[in-house]
């Protein structure tokens, strides 16, 4: 089986748009739809069809294109069974641990409630790859707007035992001001500072930043490290637990 193929390009002000496409059958998936214009030049520029639309959750940014590119292409847009309502457009629904096949690839539902409450991803264990929308960021993770921190932390967790090796995608390049977030935060870990110095030349370049790994995450995005000694004493909270912890990071960028 040939390896699917990826463009990832930028959508709005700091959205990414991103197709996946199968080269033997030539269908190709947009995750989310944030902006019409940006992702048919995309398609057109590769000379992809779009056949589907996979979405996460239901923020415009996310789903402003649904109908539009539906209308264009007549691709069939899938979405989260538990904010099914928000979706345009939305042909199929999907909650956690149910399992699809895109070209003979399978790909697999995780429900990661918390910057909404039905936020799905999309992971492909076969190819390693995460879709992860506004779940995980690089050095981030998604605003909490429909759901508690309790439930973003075990949403992140489950994405967390997915191998080292899985490439993550996701929704917006937030990586800098991550960066200089999470170095507040964690400010003696080695991997993060060498990280960090190498977001500030990316983006001083105007390169993003996407996808990055799963392995790399746990060991730089504080948002998947509130266990780690050293964040708990820079953060004088060594005898709260690990969802107390990641709230309080949480809190603290809301507000940096
Ligand atoms: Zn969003
Ligand atoms: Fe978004």
């Amino acid at each position: 089986m040939q390896q699917l193929e990826i463009e990832i390009f930028p959508c709005r002000t700091d959205n990414f748009g991103v197709l996946l496409h199968c080269p033997e059958t030539g269908e190709t998936a947009s995750i989310d739809a944030p902006e019409y214009g940006a992702i048919l030049a995309a398609a057109e520029r590769r000379g992809w069809r779009i056949t589907h639309i996979f979405t996460t959750h239901h923020h415009g940014d996310h789903v402003e294109a649904n109908l539009a590119l539906k209308e264009h292409f007549g691709c069939e847009i899938y979405g989260p069974r538990n904010e099914s309502v928000a979706i345009p457009g939305i042909d199929r629904a999907f909650g956690d641990g149910d399992r699809f096949d895109f070209s003979g690839h399978a790909v697999e539902v995780i429900e990661t409630p918390g910057h909404t409450a039905g936020h799905i991803c999309y992971h492909l264990p076969d190819s390693k790859l995460l879709f992860a929308a506004d779940t995980l960021f690089a050095l981030g993770c998604g605003r909490l707007f429909e759901r508690p921190a309790a439930d973003m932390w075990h949403s992140l967790q489950k994405l967390a035992v997915l191998p080292d090796e899985t490439a993550v995608y996701f929704g917006h390049e937030y990586t800098l001001s991550n960066a200089r977030f999470a170095l507040t935060i964690d400010p003696d870990n080695a991997r993060l500072q060498a990280r960090a110095a190498e977001i500030e030349a990316l983006r001083a370049e105007g390169k993003f930043t996407i996808p990055t790994m799963m392995g790399l995450e746990k060991e730089t995005n504080p948002f998947m490290r509130p266990a780690d000694p050293a964040i708990r004493r820079n953060l004088l909270m060594e005898s709260r637990t690990n969802e107390e912890v990641f709230a309080e990071i949480r809190k603290r960028k809301d507000n940096f």
